[in-house]
């Protein structure tokens, strides 16, 4: 199969709402990452979703609609608080979960009573959805366990001969994926933290939990606890208090001729480790989250070991882009 890569307009889009309709998966660009996205209504369309990814089978998918879909019909109750976050930061990126009124196929929730929707504010998506106008069941457009896509290329790396179609909206200004936010209690609770805060949250809702998985007990959100983010090359994290450690490993790893990288902020990139080989994540908390995946990405091309070093900054964005981060790079827990 030919993967064609083009922009969310005309003939482009004719094809993306056929290949949908024929229960074919379309990639597209998202403001947080590229998703890839098939008939959220058929079993089959949603199996090859996870076929394609080699996703597990109990890691649910979110579903996204057009900013004038009817998300009523989809889910049972949404409670005042969501109706106000709906209001205050739809569209854009945050998945809120709902009691499900199993309108679509069983497999995107995995067996849970709830769904899981997000309205993406990209011009490139809500173009597709409103040409599809169905509900599109999409995790990020890479394989299971690897670094989640922020440009067309990323997608066609993973995928190209696997899928028709990318519908190239440039690169992600977001560059983490959604906040997940699950409102089906009385206060909302973050599932997977994003560029969604939990102060904006509470600021809008009255208060806001942070769901934090206690050992042994079965996830609420299940693909919080797979493994996920991984660059295909080795990688270490060092906190800020161990950079003479970290500049020890480097040297190390540079001895023993494995080609090792930094992957730490600006203020370190040009400052105390510009002599080594460094990709920058930049200074603030959104322009880390814009470039977080794209740096993995390239870090597995150029490097042999990528040494993440804790960027200092805490809170809000911080938040995301540090359960991001240390996933990646110390290499615990891991999702599709
Ligand atoms: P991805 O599609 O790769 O961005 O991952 C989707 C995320 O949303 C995973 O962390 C899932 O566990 C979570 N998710 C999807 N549906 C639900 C749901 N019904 N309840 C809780 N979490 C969900
Ligand atoms: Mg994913």
């Amino acid at each position: 199969m030919k993967t064609v890569i083009a922009r969310a307009e005309g003939a482009a889009l004719t094809w993306a709402k056929e290949y949908i309709l024929n229960g074919e998966v379309v990639a597209f660009h998202t403001e947080t990452v590229y998703g890839l996205g098939a008939d959220a209504r058929s079993d089959n369309a949603v199996k090859r979703i996870f076929q394609l990814k080699g996703r597990p089978a109990d890691n649910p998918l979110i579903v996204h609609v057009h900013k004038d879909y009817d998300i009523a019909s989809l889910v049972d109750y949404v409670p005042p608080y969501a109706e106000a976050l709906k209001r205050e930061y739809l569209p854009g990126p945050l998945t809120m979960v709902f009691p499900s009124k199993g309108k679509v196929s069983a497999l995107v929730s995995c067996g849970l009573q709830t769904l899981a929707v997000r309205v993406p504010s990209s011009v490139t998506a809500q173009a597709f959805l409103k040409e599809a106008d169905i509900p599109i069941a999409a995790p990020s457009a890479n394989l299971s366990k690897h670094v989640s896509p922020v440009t067309a290329r990323h997608v066609y790396d993973d995928f190209a001969g696997k899928i028709p179609l990318i519908l190239d909206g440039g690169e992600c200004s977001g560059g983490i994926e959604s906040t997940v936010l699950d409102c089906t209690g009385e206060v909302p609770q973050i599932l997977r933290a994003g560029l969604v805060t939990q102060e904006m949250i509470a600021r809008v809702a009255g208060d806001c939990g942070v769901y934090r998985m206690k050992s042994g007990e079965k996830p609420k959100s299940p693909g919080m606890a797979y493994q996920h983010y991984s660059p295909r090359c080795a990688t270490a994290y060092y906190p800020q208090e161990e950079l003479a450690a970290a500049v020890e490993r480097y040297q190390r790893e540079e001895q023993a001729g494995n080609r090792p990288c930094f992957l730490c902020e600006s203020e370190l990139a040009c400052g105390a480790l510009s002599a080594f080989c460094t990709l920058d994540l930049g200074h603030t908390g959104k322009e880390m989250a814009r470039r977080l995946y794209a740096l993995l990405r390239r870090g597995e091309e150029i490097s042999g070991i990528l040494i993440a070093i804790e960027p200092k900054e805490k809170g809000g964005v911080m938040e995301g882009v540090l359960n991001r981060l240390t996933r990646a790079c110390r290499g615990n827990g891991n999702e599709a």
